[in-house]
């Protein structure tokens, strides 16, 4: 698929910057400030589809947590946010980038999953009042892991990069068997919850007019794919997904699009190995210890970020396939 790199900035009197001032505070008082905000990189990967690349890094001062793929999509009537970024700086950068290239409103901000790189960039679309939308499980999942996430924040950016952050839930739920579509003027959106995969709300942005799947971390290019789910929930979605008759996939971690389905095969094969792995050692009584040093190293190679996460997904998967 040809990716075109689109000029986003539709005023350049504004030399890449769009004044603070219209950004709200959590209070609901508008925050009046002398600062200015870089609208972040964007990609038009199909007409009206605008994806943000981030590194293959863990978030840290030097990328400013700038780790995930997230964008959004123009209809006649307005514009619909995909994952909003590790943090609210970064949400008001990809705010930015949206009033560089349209007036329309946002009305909505859709999170497709609960980690942080995905989510704790929506309280800076709070002023515009969009309906955020997730998976059923997304408010109880972020519930569980609020502290959690806060804190981290913290410790890996600072705690001026980390102000203002807080968990947004979602105000409307997408059921797992019933696909939420939403109307954006001249091209709906189908909303899909899956079972337990990647994490346990898991969901995907199908653009109809264009054939784009925003497949959320569900799909992971070049970096390593991170289990918080089911080992063997994910390979089942994997394989459902890759019976989709879609154009081009945007993954939560990659490129800005890959072709489909190939786009599946590096993560499925990754996870399929991890799994075959794990099961023979098992089958020998093999220890956890065993399982976190050894399963899955045949996919060293592949993978960005490796050593990092693949001794935490063989204990994952270990503790899961255990009880099989
Ligand atoms: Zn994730």
């Amino acid at each position: 698929m040809s990716v075109s790199v689109f000029s986003f900035l539709k005023r350049p009197m504004l030399m890449g910057g769009v004044a603070l001032a219209m950004l709200v505070s959590p209070s609901g008082v508008k925050a009046d400030t002398s600062q200015s905000v870089t609208p972040l990189s964007m990609e038009m990967v199909a007409p009206g589809v605008y994806v943000h690349v981030g590194v293959h890094e863990d978030p840290s001062p030097g990328n400013q947590g700038d780790i995930s793929n997230i964008g959004f999509v123009i209809g006649t009537s307005g514009v619909a946010v995909i994952d909003s970024g590790d943090n609210p700086a970064l949400g008001h950068r990809l705010r930015a980038a949206i009033q560089g290239v349209t007036d329309l409103p946002i009305l909505y901000v859709i999170n497709t999953h609960m980690h942080p790189d995905h989510v704790l960039g929506n309280v800076a679309f709070r002023g515009d009042d969009p309906e955020y939308i997730g998976h059923a499980r997304l408010a109880a999942a972020l519930a569980d892991r609020e502290s959690f996430y806060l804190n981290a924040l913290k410790s890996q950016l600072g705690a001026t990069p980390a102000a203002g952050a807080e968990i947004i839930p979602p105000t409307r739920i997408v059921d797992i068997g019933a696909p939420v579509e939403i109307d954006l003027g001249g091209r709906v959106l189908v909303l899909t919850a899956y079972p337990t995969a990647h994490t346990d709300n898991d969901l995907t942005v199908l653009d109809q007019l264009t054939g784009t799947l925003w497949a959320g971390d569900l799909i992971f290019i070049e970096r390593i794919p991170s289990l918080d789910g089911s080992l063997l929930g994910w390979i089942k979605v994997l394989h459902g997904l890759r019976t989709l008759k879609v154009a081009r996939v945007i993954p939560g971690h990659g490129p800005a699009s890959a072709d489909w389905p190939q786009a599946t095969f590096a993560a499925t094969r990754y996870l399929e190995t991890l799994a075959g792995d794990i099961r023979a050692i098992l089958d020998r009584n093999g220890s956890l210890k065993e399982a976190a040093l050894s399963a899955g190293q045949g996919e060293k190679e592949n993978w960005v970020l490796f050593e990092e996460y693949n001794g935490g997904n063989a204990t994952a998967g270990y503790v899961e396939l255990e009880w099989e």
